[in-house]
């Protein structure tokens, strides 16, 4: 029987072998195997339950909803009920300018502000940095190509919605460093409104009516029916939550932790089709029909090495930023800040070492053990400072709190911490990132069987790589089967 090796037991790897089950149980003649060189599965999803109650992310703490991936996997998996959505009544989110929160104005969209009055009244922006923002409409719009998104914010909307906006949303959020992103991996649209319209405000506003027309009456714009949705959404008992009901859901004799993949050789199979042979650090191996490769870029780098040394020099080229996330609980009466928003994002210019900082027992319930606590997360590291990401505990406790004292007035001593490090674990999609995808493909495409899913490719939020996994491992299904010939990436 023809088998599928999933290199990787993240999210995108639990989907696909998801997706092969579905295959297997609709019919298909395959066997897969999952191989997860760390003791647990998820990946950078990784929730920590306490005995007290508390439920902190270390990695993700959230996914966007706009992208349905998420909902139609919990459907078959059978546990829409344990999504949350964010408590949109005290929808506020900050940016640090000037050693001053200031909240984000209403009716931002991606990067650019949408809704007059909000717009106006703000003070977020100065009134120089308000008219250079408005002079978006009367700007005339640039030959079509890609540009990295610092040259197009400070194109169409000057400086300071760059330093103001654009870089705390894609520092805090993405750990992406602005002057190397590519618009054309990262936000297309802004570069088709561009096209299209002439004006990316122009274009948003188009795009916001739209949504308008097209929702029916009553209904909130672009929200689908069924139960309440918001931008940002969680699961209840941690993102942790969609990798346990994977698990659930699969043959846990095919799902192998601390399996991990030492090297891979291209062999001929008993069959005479191509075949692949895996080194497993333990000594052993494993032989298999076709692989789909759900471990980061770098990780797929190295085992592509001994198959094709320019596949593994293109993936090596797409770099990964390392950050850290620091979550503190703190005893309510110890503490005068009231939590009333959703946290705040730090521009690069401010000088901190804090990126962003989520209220979270705010932001989501059932966060901490009872309303005596409040839970913050903090972000460090990313594209620009990933030595921050690598402070050792003490030192990276010290500045966070400092920093913390400094925005949010809180000197007290926080009742507990937890700390993740991430390194090298966000894709970064800079300028060059969709040439690099194509040559990905055509290299791969050169090997039968081979196929690459995950974040370092086509996006890296939650969504994306339940996507990417899922379409890796039905390509895959499709291939051993022999109904068609695989696309790759
Ligand atoms: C701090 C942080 C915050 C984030 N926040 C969000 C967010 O709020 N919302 C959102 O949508 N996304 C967020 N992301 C991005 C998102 O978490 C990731 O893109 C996604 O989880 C990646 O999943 P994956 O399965 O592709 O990769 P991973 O989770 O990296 O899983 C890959 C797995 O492969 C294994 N592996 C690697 N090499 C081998 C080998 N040789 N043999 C066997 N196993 C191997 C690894 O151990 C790992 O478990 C965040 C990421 C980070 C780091």
């Amino acid at each position: 029987m023809k088998k599928v090796a999933i290199i990787g037991g993240g999210i995108t790897g639990l989907s696909a072998a998801y997706a092969v089950k579905r295959a297997i149980d609709g019919g298909a003649d395959i066997d897969y195997v999952l191989l997860e060189k760390s003791p647990r599965l998820g990946g950078k999803i990784h929730t920590e339950r306490t005995a007290n109650g508390f439920v902190v992310e270390g990695g993700p703490d959230s996914f966007i909803s706009t992208k349905p991936s998420i909902f139609e996997l919990a459907k078959k998996l059978g546990c829409e009920d344990k999504f949350i959505v964010s408590n949109d009544e005290v929808k506020k989110t900050y940016i640090l300018v000037k050693n001053r929160l200031r909240e984000l104005p209403d009716g931002v969209m991606m990067i650019v502000p949408t809704k007059v009055m909000p717009f106006i009244t703000t003070d977020l922006f100065s009134w120089p940095g308000k008219i250079r923002m408005a002079m978006d409409f009367f700007i005339p719009k640039k030959e079509p190509g890609d540009e990295t998104l610092a040259s197009y914010v400070r194109r169409r909307l000057g400086k300071e919605c760059l330093d103001r906006l654009a870089d705390p949303l894609v520092a805090g959020i993405y750990s992406s460093d602005p002057e190397t992103m590519s618009l054309a991996a990262t936000f297309p649209i802004l570069l088709d409104m561009e096209q299209k319209y002439g004006s990316i405000t122009k274009g948003m506003i188009a795009a916001m009516k739209a949504r308008l027309k097209a929702a029916p009456q009553g209904a909130k714009p672009g929200a689908p029916a069924g139960p309440k949705r918001t931008l940002h959404m969680s699961m209840k008992g941690g993102m942790q939550d969609i990798i346990d009901e994977l698990y659930k859901a699969a043959d846990k004799d095919k799902i192998l932790v601390n399996a991990e993949v030492a090297g891979i050789d291209e062999v001929k199979g008993e069959d005479g089709f191509t075949a692949y042979k895996l080194q497993m650090t333990d000594g052993t191996t494993i032989v298999a029909d076709a692989v789909v490769f759900a471990s980061p870029s770098n990780d797929a780098a190295t085992l592509v090495e001994n198959i094709d040394t320019q596949l593994a020099g293109v993936l090596n080229e797409i770099p990964q930023a390392s950050s850290a996330t620091i979550s503190l609980a703190y005893r309510r009466k110890d503490i005068k800040h009231d939590f009333k928003g959703f946290g705040f994002l730090v521009p690069l210019g401010e000088g901190y070492k804090v990126k962003g900082c989520t209220w979270s027992s705010t932001k989501w319930s059932g966060r901490i053990p009872n309303n005596d606590y409040a839970m913050i997360r903090v972000v460090l590291g990313g594209a620009r400072s990933q030595e921050n990401a690598f402070l050792p505990d003490d030192e990276l406790e010290f500045v966070v709190k400092a920093e913390l004292k400094k925005v949010m007035g809180i000197d007290a001593e926080p009742a507990e911490t937890w700390i993740f490090r991430w390194p090298n674990a966000m894709p970064q999609y800079t300028l060059g990132h969709l040439d690099r995808l194509k040559k990905i493909k055509e290299r791969a495409s050169a090997h039968p069987g081979m196929f690459l899913a995950g974040g370092s490719y086509r996006g890296v939020g939650i969504p994306d790589c339940i996507n990417s996994g899922t379409k890796a491992a039905e390509e895959a299904a499709a291939y051993l089967t022999g109904i068609t010939e695989p696309a790759k990436v």
